[in-house]
């Protein structure tokens, strides 16, 4: 008895091909699993290829409310030139464009506007005490 190399079905010795697949290949004694779709590794599952889904926003935080509290104190500020808003507005945004998820623009912007509007708090409250040598705020307040 001899056993197909492809098919492993029993064979007689005299046969030139499998009686079974018609193949040549044969093996003597112990018969062999059929090799076909048994050890043939397939081929790694494809994976699809999805819309990348659009990234969720990140959560409304504590900093983000600060973001906005310091824009508006900055805005706010530079119109009424009120001396307690500037320092808000520059703490509260900075700790938003640091912290904060969302906003971060608007928290920039907040910083810039806070700082400007109390560098011209500062020096108006110093030419109005006299601090200020006139030749530097002449041209500009007069
Ligand atoms: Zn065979």
């Amino acid at each position: 008895m001899k056993y197909c190399k492809n098919c492993g079905a029993e064979n007689n010795d005299g046969n030139v091909f499998c009686f079974n697949c018609r193949c040549e290949s044969f093996n003597p004694g112990q018969p062999e699993p059929p090799v076909s779709n048994v050890n043939v590794p397939s081929a790694p599952p494809v994976q699809p290829v999805y819309m990348m889904p659009a990234r969720p926003k990140p959560p409304l935080g504590v900093s983000d409310l600060l973001t906005v509290l310091g824009f508006v104190c900055a805005i706010v500020g530079m119109f009424t030139i009120s001396m307690i808003l500037h320092p808000i507005g520059v703490l509260a945004s900075v700790i938003g464009f640091v912290q904060g998820k969302r906003y971060r623009g608007l928290a920039l912007a907040g910083t810039v506007i806070s700082v400007v509007g109390g560098i011209i708090y500062l020096v108006i409250s110093l030419y109005n005490n006299g601090i200020l040598p006139e030749w530097i705020t002449y041209g500009a307040l007069h």
